[in-house]
């Protein structure tokens, strides 16, 4: 969609004063803003677009790049990249306030108060709690209001002064290119006024750090990756503007048996070869204690038995997992004369090593190797 005319979306002739300007820009500008029409995305973009307009057609050089070369003079790039992006688009709307309705609402100039940061704070959880559920307290730094000097950042006795580089406008006109732009005024930062004598209980922030405790309810099912939001509990906001918000960020611990994949857990459990072949009853862990588990005979190494329901139900709901054990069969170590002779004894029973009734897979396995070498002598 090609852009309008700045001149047309203000709805001033090309000559237009910058009086004219303002005064077509406050009409527009107070029957589309935002806070006189919550939710209307129309009047919002409409919005946008006057305060683009204004803002490039009061500024003498936009005003004259504008003129010559179109919407062309702020396109990303188009002026040799470096100084593009003037303001418009993705601005917010607090600036205006200050430079047009401030005269009038009754003057000065209004911010809106910065909302306090969001804050983040890594929890490491074991298995068993984010499968359950926990409570946790925990202490997170915080800001908060200076009670030396009341959040001023001036020493007892004084105030902050007037910045003397901007004149307390909090900004300063800076050459970029061939257009002049605002920017922060690099002695004050924007605020306007600095502290010759910074309070010494905050270093003349006007906030400091404390820490408070909070009780953190996690709910069962959690897993790594997954974070809990705790609304207004992050940083203190600015002037009364609303705080931040806390995220809890969960991360569960490598667990000595059992390890989770979605809602099932897995674990290891080695069985001796006597066990495997004759079969049997072992005992295998869940998280709610031990169970028995059948291992039937002739059971290989490596096989997986399933505990239906055994797992974890997810913090998003669904069924519950399963629990996978996997058998592992462990070779006999530190055998005695009495065992070493059995095994011999057992061995020679087998008829070698590719006794075929008693190894079909070794059978298999070697006759397949006996086979690729026999095609290659060919
Ligand atoms: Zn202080
Ligand atoms: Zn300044």
């Amino acid at each position: 969609m090609a852009k309008q005319d700045y001149y047309e979306i203000l709805g001033v002739a090309k000559s237009a004063d910058e009086k004219e300007i303002k005064k077509a820009y406050k009409r527009l500008a107070m029957k589309f803003h935002p806070d006189r029409n919550p939710g209307d995305k129309d009047a919002e973009n409409k919005f946008k677009e006057i305060k683009e307009a204004y803002e490039i057609l009061t500024d003498a050089q936009k005003r004259a790049a504008y003129d010559q070369y179109g919407h062309a003079a702020f396109e990303q790039g188009g002026m040799g990249g470096g100084g593009a992006g003037f303001g418009g688009g993705g601005a917010d709307f607090s600036d205006i306030f200050g430079d047009v309705f401030g005269d009038i609402f009754g003057g000065g100039r209004r911010q809106r108060a910065a909302r306090g940061a969001d804050l983040r704070y890594n929890m490491e959880l074991t298995l068993e709690e984010a499968v359950r559920g926990v409570t946790k307290e925990i202490r997170i730094p915080t800001l908060q209001e200076c009670d030396v000097c009341h959040g001023s950042g001036a020493k007892a006795g004084t105030k902050p002064q007037t910045c003397s580089t901007c004149h307390g406008a909090g900004q300063v006109q800076m050459r970029q290119g061939f257009f002049s732009v605002q920017q922060a005024c690099p002695t004050c930062h924007g605020r306007g006024t600095v502290i010759k004598d910074p309070c010494n209980a905050c270093h003349g922030h006007g906030r400091v750090e404390r820490s408070k405790t909070l009780s953190v309810k996690i709910p069962a099912g959690v897993d790594t990756g997954d974070r809990i939001r705790l609304t207004g509990e992050g940083e203190a906001g600015e002037q009364g503007a609303p705080a931040g918000d806390l995220y809890v960020q969960v991360t569960v611990k490598k667990h000595p048996i059992f390890e989770r994949e979605d809602n099932n857990l897995y674990c290891e459990v080695p069985i001796n070869f006597a066990m495997a072949a004759l079969g049997g009853e072992i005992e295998v862990p869940t998280l709610d204690g031990r169970v028995k588990l059948k291992v039937p005979a002739e059971t290989q190494t490596s096989k997986l038995f399933r505990m239906r329901g055994k797992g974890v139900k997810s913090v998003r709901g669904g069924s519950v997992g399963d629990l996978l054990c996997r058998v592992v069969v462990e070779t006999p170590v530190g055998l005695n004369e009495r065992q070493k002779a059995l095994l011999q004894e057992l061995r020679e029973s087998f008829g070698g090593p590719t006794g075929e009734n008693n190894s079909p897979r070794s059978k298999t396995f070697f006759d397949g190797v006996k086979k690729f070498f026999d095609d290659l002598t060919r």
